[in-house]
């Protein structure tokens, strides 16, 4: 069953989600993806076959829509590359959406640790539950 998946990464881990990305399109592709901004853009451009719908930049409010998303049950699986080394000029909105993914029972993945987890897991391709109608979430203008 299609899941909605995020993918987001702070500016040092944008790499390392893009290759991960890359690692994984066959299985991502079957999914509807999402994406801040930035990192949304850059991987559609490593990857094109990824039709990954961008949000605003994380810093501008996507890591906020993510989690209207996350609280209105739109949202199966965020991928999110955090970098603990950096200050984040958002740290409030990205401290919001982790604690919004704990309260609604969203699974996370922080590191590429986890989302190889996540992604090889048998639970992966077990249907879930979220069939709303995403495409009022898309800002295709960033
Ligand atoms: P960005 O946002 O993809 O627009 O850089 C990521 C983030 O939330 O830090």
């Amino acid at each position: 069953m299609v899941k909605n998946i995020a993918l987001v990464a702070h500016d040092k881990k944008k790499p390392e989600i893009i290759e991960w990305a890359k690692k994984h399109q066959a299985k991502l592709s079957q999914h509807n993806l999402f994406g801040t901004g930035t990192t949304g853009k850059l991987i559609k451009n490593a990857s094109p076959e990824l039709n990954i719908t961008p949000l605003k930049s994380g810093p501008l409010g996507g890591d906020q829509q993510l989690g209207a998303m996350i609280c209105e049950g739109k949202l199966d699986i965020l991928f999110f590359f955090t970098d603990p080394m950096t200050p984040q000029p958002h740290d409030v909105d990205i401290k919001a959406l982790l604690r919004l993914s704990t309260m609604y029972n969203c699974v996370v993945a922080c590191n590429l640790a986890t989302a190889d987890f996540v992604i090889e897991s048998p639970l992966f391709e077990e249907p879930q539950v979220h069939t709303t109608d995403f495409s009022e979430y898309a800002d295709r203008s960033i």
